[in-house]
C-alpha cells in the first residue's frame, strides 16, 4: 500500500520499510498529586517483518507503549501529543470503528498471563471461531474451525485439545492458544507483552522457539516486550531500550549486546546475568528509576550516570547517530 504522504524514517540511512512510525509520543496518567507522563517524546520505526525487543526495568513505559499502539491506553491515562502511524495513516485520527478493525485484525497482541485473556467458561474452539467470525463475516463456523485446527497444528498442540477450556491446558499450551488468536486473522504485527514471564524455563525456550519459527512461516513482524535480556538476545533484529519513559538507544541487536552506548544500557547489561555478554561480572546499578511524576529537568538517567556534567542535569539530551545507533546521550554529541 503507498501512502500519499509517505512519514520518513527516523534512521535517515536505513532504506527499511517501516510498518510503524512512532513520532513524539506522550502517554500521561493524572493521579491526585499530578499527571504522570509514562512516555515522553517517544520516536521509534518498527520494520516489516523484524523482530525488536522492547526492554527495560518495569515503569518504564514498555508495555505502555505496546498499548499506545493498539491506541487502547487504560483511562484515566491517555496519549496526549504525538502520532502513531501505521502503514503511513495515523491511527490516532480513526473511529472507534476502524480501530476495532485494525486491532486483532492487523494488529495483535499478547499478555504475560493468558488467564486474563481467556474466558475460562468458553472452549479453545470457540476462542479462535469466534476471533474469526467477528472479523471475517462471511466465512463459516465449519472454515473457521477448519483454520482453528491448522493453527493448532502448527502451535505444536493436538487438534483434539480445542474442545478442552481453558483450564484444561497447561501454561505453556494456554500462551501457545493466544498466539493462535493473535494470527487467525492473519495480524501483520503480533505484540508480544512479557509473554514467557507464567512460564517455567524448559517451557520458555521452547515458546520463543516457537515464536521464532511462527514469525517466519506466516510473515509477521513481531514486537517483543520484555525485561529479559535472554530473550531479547536470542531472537530480536534490533533492541529499543527503554528508561524512565524514553527511548535512550536503538540499535542491532548485536551491536547493542556486543558495544552498548548508552550508559544505561551499558549498566542494564552488566547488572542482568547474561550468557550473550562477553564479560559475565555483575555490577548492581547504583540509585533507582525516576519519578514521573517529578522527573529530573535534563537526563533522566543523569542522577545514576557517572558520566553525568551540568549539562546533563540542566537539558534533555536530543537523540545522536552513532555507530549504527540511535543514542540519546551527551557523549555522542560530537562523535563521528
Ligand atoms: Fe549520562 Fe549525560 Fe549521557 Fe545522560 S546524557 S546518559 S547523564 S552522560
Amino acid at each position: 500500500m503507498k501512502a500519499k504522504n509517505e512519514i520518513k524514517n527516523i534512521d535517515k540511512k536505513s532504506q527499511k520499510k517501516a510498518i510503524i512510525k512512532v513520532r513524539n509520543l506522550e502517554v500521561t496518567f493524572p493521579i491526585r498529586q499530578g499527571n504522570v507522563i509514562a512516555l515522553d517524546d517517544i520516536n521509534l520505526d518498527i520494520y516489516h517483518g523484524e523482530t525488536i525487543g522492547i526492554v527495560g526495568e518495569s515503569g518504564c513505559g514498555k508495555s505502555t507503549l505496546g498499548f499506545s499502539l493498539l491506541n487502547s491506553i487504560q483511562s484515566p491515562g491517555r496519549i496526549t501529543k504525538g502520532e502513531i502511524y501505521f502503514h503511513d495513516e495515523n491511527i490516532l485520527n480513526k473511529t472507534k470503528k476502524e480501530i476495532q478493525r485494525i486491532r486483532g485484525k492487523q494488529i495483535s497482541m499478547i499478555f504475560q498471563d493468558p488467564m486474563t485473556s481467556l474466558n475460562p467458561l468458553l472452549r479453545i474452539d470457540k476462542h479462535i471461531i469466534e476471533t474469526i467470525r467477528k472479523h471475517e463475516k462471511n466465512v463459516s463456523k465449519k472454515e473457521a474451525l477448519e483454520r482453528a485446527a491448522y493453527l493448532l497444528d502448527k502451535l505444536g498442540i493436538v487438534r483434539n485439545r480445542l474442545f478442552d477450556y481453558p483450564h484444561q491446558l497447561s501454561g505453556g499450551m494456554r500462551q501457545r492458544v493466544m498466539i493462535g488468536i493473535g494470527l487467525a486473522l492473519n495480524a501483520e504485527v503480533l505484540i508480544a507483552d512479557e509473554p514467557t514471564t507464567s512460564l517455567d524455563v524448559i517451557v520458555e525456550a521452547q515458546f520463543i522457539n516457537l515464536l521464532n519459527q511462527l514469525k517466519d512461516d506466516f510473515g509477521i513482524t513481531l514486537i517483543l516486550i520484555t525485561h529479559n535480556m535472554g530473550i531479547v538476545a536470542e531472537i530480536s533484529d534490533r533492541i529499543a531500550v527503554m528508561y524512565g519513559g524514553k527511548i535512550m538507544e536503538i540499535g542491532d541487536s548485536r551491536l547493542v549486546f556486543k558495544d552498548p552506548l548508552h550508559p544505561y544500557t551499558q549498566g542494564l547489561l552488566k547488572s542482568i546475568p547474561n550468557i550473550a555478554l562477553d564479560d559475565n561480572s555483575l555490577e548492581p546499578m547504583p540509585g533507582f528509576p525516576p519519578d514521573l511524576l517529578n522527573p529530573p529537568k535534563g537526563c533522566r538517567f543523569a542522577p545514576r550516570c557517572k558520566y553525568a556534567t551540568e549539562k546533563c542535569f540542566n537539558e534533555v539530551p536530543p537523540v545522536f547517530e552513532y555507530r549504527e545507533r540511535l543514542v540519546s546521550c551527551f557523549l555522542y554529541e560530537k562523535k563521528k
